[in-house]
This record gives C-alpha cells, sequence and structure tokens, in this order.
C-alpha cells in the first residue's frame, strides 16, 4: 500500500457568493497498509480531501503526498494517469456510473484496458478481483440484476482493477440496509488484508467508522479527534 501524507492543506472554494474555506490546515498521515475512517458532519470537507488526494483538484496550499508522488507538482496528465491505476476512486454514486447492460467482467475489464494502456502495467484475473469483493462466480451477470449491496462491490471491484496503492472510497454504505453493509466492509476489508492496500473510507456511518482500523474526524476544515473503534462517534 500506497503512503498518504497532507500538510498544512488548505483548499478553498471561489464560488459566486464568496470563498468558501472547505479545508484549513489539515495535516495527517496514513500509514502503508492503513485502513482508516474519514469521519465528521456533513459540510466539515471530508468530501474535498479524497478529491485532493484523488488529484481531482490541487490543495489552495500546503502539501499532499501519495507515496512518493507529491500531487500538487504534478501535471494533469500524470495525475489522471496515477487515478485509475496507483490511486483507485470510488466516489458517491460510482455505482451508477458503471454500465448497467454489461457484465461485470466487461465493466472491470473497461476499467483494466483504460489502465494498462496508460501504465502498461500487468492486471489480475478479473475472477480473481471478484473474489476479494466477494462477486465469485458473477462475471457474466449484468449489473442491473445485481442487489444493491452486490453493485456497490461491483465498484469496488472496479475501483481495484487496476490494483492500486491507494484506494479512496466516499460513502461506501450509505444507501444500503445491514446485510449489504456488511457484505461492502468485509470486501474492503479483504481487499485491505490481501494485497495490503491503503483504503480511506468517508463515511457518516458510525457503526461503519468503528469497524475500520482508525477514525479521524474533520471537523470546519481540520482534523479534529483520532479515536480507535467507536470511542469518538457519539459526538459525530
Ligand atoms: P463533506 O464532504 O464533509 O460534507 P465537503 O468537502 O463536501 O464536506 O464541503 C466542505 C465545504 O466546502 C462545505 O462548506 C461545502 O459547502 C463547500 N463546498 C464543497 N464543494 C464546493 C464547491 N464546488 N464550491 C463551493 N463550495 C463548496
Ligand atoms: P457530500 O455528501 O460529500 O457532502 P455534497 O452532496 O455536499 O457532498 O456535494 C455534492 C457536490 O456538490 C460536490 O461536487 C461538491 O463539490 C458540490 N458542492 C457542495 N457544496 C457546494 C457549494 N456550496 N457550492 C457549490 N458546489 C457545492
Amino acid at each position: 500500500g500506497l503512503a498518504v501524507a497532507c500538510r498544512r492543506v488548505v483548499h478553498i472554494y471561489r464560488a459566486e457568493g464568496g470563498d468558501v474555506v472547505a479545508l484549513s490546515g489539515v495535516d495527517l498521515s496514513i500509514n502503508p497498509g492503513e485502513m482508516l475512517a474519514l469521519v465528521g458532519p456533513s459540510g466539515s470537507g471530508k468530501s474535498t480531501l479524497v478529491a485532493l488526494l484523488a488529484g481531482l483538484m490541487r490543495p489552495s496550499a500546503g502539501r499532499v503526498s501519495v507515496g512518493t508522488y507529491d500531487l500538487g507538482k504534478l501535471t494533469d496528465a500524470e495525475v489522471s494517469r496515477l487515478r485509475g491505476t496507483e490511486i483507485g476512486v470510488v466516489l458517491q454514486g460510482a455505482a451508477r456510473n458503471l454500465l448497467p447492460y454489461a457484465t461485470l467482467h466487461r465493466n472491470i475489464w473497461l476499467a483494466q484496458r483504460r489502465a494498462a494502456r496508460t501504465a502498461g502495467i500487468e492486471l489480475d484475473d478479473p475472477e480473481r478481483i471478484l473474489d476479494l469483493v466477494g462477486l465469485r462466480g458473477k462475471a457474466t451477470a449484468k449489473i442491473d440484476e445485481l442487489p444493491p449491496g452486490a453493485r456497490q462491490r461491483a465498484a469496488l471491484a472496479v475501483g481495484i482493477a487496476a490494483s492500486p496503492g491507494l484506494l479512496l472510497v466516499d460513502e461506501p454504505t450509505s444507501q444500503l440496509d445491514t446485510h449489504g453493509r456488511d457484505e461492502v466492509l468485509a470486501a474492503l476489508e479483504t481487499v485491505n488484508h490481501e494485497r495490503g492496500t491503503t483504503i480511506v473510507v468517508v463515511t457518516h456511518d458510525a457503526e461503519v467508522g468503528a469497524r475500520l482500523g482508525r477514525a479521524v474526524t474533520i471537523r470546519d476544515g481540520r482534523v479534529g479527534a483520532e479515536g480507535r473503534g467507536g470511542q469518538d462517534f457519539a459526538v459525530v
């Protein structure tokens, strides 16, 4: 897995009604192979931080690094090569962006082909990827035939199709019942254990946060309390 470091990260949106300071000096270190939950109230800056880690935006100030890459210093082309190869991103609603009438196998294969073109890397067998997310034997199922929890795991499968060292996942369980949620969490745990992938999960769900290794609270654009398993969630 890849290490992640944020140093005095500031992010300001230039909006019509005035500037919005979404992050105001975030310091955060994540070890290779760690699984971490980012929790905090709506509007606290979680999605902004994930977008910076994904290289979808550049910080207004400060440094965001993933592995040996200083994301703010890379060109757009370099960052978009990283995304989809070394950085896997499963944003909110990612399951809706899968090709609904194509099979799981094809959805994974398309992501792999894109990665292979930009970064001649060796790719896993799609069956192996399906195994990791608990969808063994479903390669020929079409996305729109899958129940919501399986669809969300299909989105994870596409996110890890190119074996990223860092996986960023925004609200992976928000639309799911308890069973679906448990399946998605089990899939994330398996990917983390078997591949050593560093995983960052944004969640509103205290139970989800409690099950992941470390929880970091973001509040008003800053890193607040850190806790292990549940301690801090009463106040979130
Ligand atoms: P969270 O993910 O914790 O809900 P966000 O990162 O989405 O928080 O938002 C942090 C702050 O930045 C909020 O005040 C939000 O309204 C603001 N914000 C987010 N995206 C934009 C944008 N594109 N333009 C202006 N303000 C934004
Ligand atoms: P989250 O659920 O992660 O907080 P939101 O639903 O708040 O995300 O935001 C969804 C989208 O709207 C994001 O692309 C975000 O950047 C954008 N957004 C959020 N707040 C604002 C805002 N105040 N002005 C413009 N865009 C915003």
